[in-house]
Parts: structure tokens; sequence; C-alpha cells
């Protein structure tokens, strides 16, 4: 008899036992990875994945990590804009029927008997070009808005009406204080129909309007309507016409309001014409 004959089925028992065993033991080795792995709960990338377990994985609301400021387009900066410069071109200054006219001592209207075309009534038999004659509406409209009462003295003269004035002045205080107080006829503002003499406040065509409501009114607020006090103070030697707080002159509201904010008071100065302290020869 072999002693393996008897002892051979022991030992493959014994065998079939410790296999068993390290099955066991793998299979638990196995499961306590696989558990270790879920419980550390890392997914692919690192994501912890969400309780549950990979099969509800889904990316889970990550803390939002703090980026630099994205670098947005500025919106472009704006150019340093300087305001377009007053086109001292854009209406002549020599044609008669232009609204930027320059009427004096050396320039004469031409022709001499120059009439306008378009003059409107303004009351009390008075006329002015239909234009001025809206800007004067207003300026009066506004003025009465503040309580002041301005009132046309003159307004448009023609030729013929000035030869009159003008002979009536020279008989009365000789022909160098006419020329002082009256134009010579066809170097008037007046004949342009856009000049007038406006009074108030108990003081018309007299150097006492400088001082009324109405006068400061005017030189303060002239401009915002198209007028200019034409004859300023301290300019007798550019306009040839000594102070006439009271004499207006339409040139419409864009020329006026440059020429105050330019700050320079006379049409001669502005338009770099040849001061006309008094006629030539
Ligand atoms: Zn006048």
């Amino acid at each position: 008899m072999d002693d393996q004959g008897t002892a051979g089925p022991a030992r493959q028992r014994l065998h079939r036992r410790r296999r068993r065993l390290l099955l066991l033991l793998a299979l638990v080795t196995v499961l306590a990875v696989a558990g270790a792995v879920w419980l550390q709960g890392s997914g692919e990338d690192g994501i912890p994945i969400a309780e549950g377990g990979p099969a509800t994985f889904a990316p889970t609301p990550t803390a939002p990590t703090p980026t630099a400021p994205t670098p947005t387009a500025l919106p472009p900066t704006p150019e340093p804009t300087t305001p377009p410069a007053f086109d001292r071109a854009q209406l002549s200054i020599t044609d008669p029927a232009s609204s930027w006219v320059v009427v004096n001592k050396a320039r004469p209207l031409s022709p001499i008997d120059w009439a306008p075309a378009d003059l409107v009534p303004i009351g009390n038999g008075y006329q002015l070009r239909a234009e001025a004659a809206q800007a004067m509406d207003a300026m009066i409209g506004a003025a009465a808005a503040q309580g002041l009462g301005l009132s046309v003295q003159s307004a448009y003269r023609p030729y013929e009406y000035q030869v009159g004035l003008f002979s009536a002045q020279v008989s009365r205080f000789g022909e160098e204080r006419a020329e002082i107080q009256v134009a010579r006829p066809g170097y008037s503002e007046h004949q342009t129909g856009l000049a007038a003499d406006v009074g108030g406040g108990g003081c018309d065509i007299e150097s006492c309007f400088a001082t009324t409501a109405e006068g400061q009114w005017v030189a303060a607020h002239a401009h915002e309507f198209g007028w200019l006090v034409r004859y300023p103070e301290g300019r007798q030697d550019v306009t040839g016409f000594k102070y006439e707080p009271w004499h207006v002159r339409y040139v419409g509201v864009p020329l006026a309001t440059e020429m105050q904010r330019a700050g320079v008071p006379t049409m001669e100065e502005f338009f770099g014409l040849p001061a006309a302290p008094g006629y030539p020869g």
C-alpha cells in the first residue's frame, strides 16, 4: 500500500481548503479596495463624486475659481472736442441784404439808396426786415416777462428820410456835430432794416437808457435774440459813434452770441475791419 494512497485525498482536501481560503482572501481584498476607492470618492479628474456613488456621477457645482478680471474692451475715449471754429465768412458783410452787412462811416450801403424787400410793420408805424421784426418781438416779449417795458422808438429809415434828417441836424447844429449824432444818408444802419432804437424806463434814445432796468437788461440779453448794442461805450474810435445804449442791430443769434462769447463788442473788430472813426476824405 502506498502512503500516498491514504495521504493523497487528505492533502487534496487541504489544498482545496487553502484555495478556498485564498479565494476568500482575494475576494475580501478586492471588496476592501473597491470600498476604499468608493469612500475616497475620487473621480477621473479628481472631482469628488457625489454621495450615492459613481452611478449618480454628475459634475457638482464647484466653488467659482477666483478669476482675474477679464480685460474687457474699454469704450473708446472720446477725443477732446474743440468746438468747430466759428466761420466768420459764412455770410457776406458787404451785401446790403446780408444780416451781417457792416455799415459804418467807411462802408456805405451799395447802392447808396438800397432798400430792403421784406419789410414788415412792427407797430407804431415802424418797420423792420421780417427776421429782425420777429427777433424784436421775441426780445420785447422776454423783457415784458421780466416786468420790463421796452418799446421801439425808431426802426427802418429809408434813404430819403435820412437825407431829410441829416440836413435838419446840419442846419441846427452844424455839420461837425450832425455827423456825430446822425449818419449820412447811405451810411446809416437804419437803412438796412436791421437796426432799431429802443427805449424804456422813462428814457428814450438818451444815454440815461443805460442806467434803466430796461437798458441794463438789453445790454445783458440782447445777444440771446440776435441783437447787438452796436455802438458800445468806449468804441467811438472804432464805430464812429458815441455810446448809444439804445441802438440795437440785428445780426442773428449765432453771430451775436459768438461776439459775446469772444468778448468782441464791435463788428469792425470781430471781422478785422479798419476802424471807421469818421467819413473818409
Ligand atoms: Zn439808431
